[in-house]
């Protein structure tokens, strides 16, 4: 049997969410709300679509596998909590849930809302839609519309993902 290799360290420098999550003037323009172990947040400009967020768990961890008991314990909570939030602001049908953790091994759930009689929401569409508007090929969605999007998420988290105890943005 192979030895295990050890465990990586990443510092904020290796890796580019501990990175976001120490810069707060690259952070906050996009940061929704806050608490103990997770954050969320709006995807950066070019985002595919208004609403296109990002839950990132606060310590450098790639996914459930390496969860702590109390991360694990509160995860489906919050998963759900973020993502009746995005439905509530979007006006969206669905939520789709996506976790790949390629770009950062650092775990960043993709929570997208999907809209009936918008076909590049739907299933993989959504992942060329994505593609395109990364290399140009599509618009990204206008940033006036993500600032106003954010704000209203800012102003509705408290009620929707609850008074986590490092308090949430008003
Ligand atoms: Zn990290």
């Amino acid at each position: 049997m192979l030895p295990m290799p050890p465990a990586s360290q990443p510092t904020a420098t290796s890796c580019a969410i501990c990175s976001l999550h120490l810069n707060s003037a690259q952070l906050d323009p996009t940061l929704i709300w806050r608490g103990e172990h997770w954050l969320l947040r709006h995807h950066p400009h070019p985002s595919p679509l208004v609403g296109w967020c990002l839950l990132d768990v606060r310590r450098h961890c790639a996914g459930p596998v390496d969860f702590s008991a109390a991360e694990a314990a509160d995860w489906g909570l919050i998963v759900q909590r973020a993502s009746r939030l995005v439905k509530h602001v979007s006006g969206c049908d669905r939520v789709y849930a996506i976790a790949f953790g390629e770009g950062a091994r650092h775990l960043h759930l993709h929570l997208i809302p999907r809209c009936n009689g918008i076909p590049e929401t739907e299933a993989w569409a959504v992942a060329d839609l994505y593609r395109d508007v990364q290399h140009n090929c599509r618009a990204a969605a206008a940033e006036i519309d993500v600032e106003a999007w954010i704000q209203t998420a800012q102003q509705r988290a408290p009620r929707l993902m609850g008074e986590g105890p490092e308090g949430v943005r008003a």
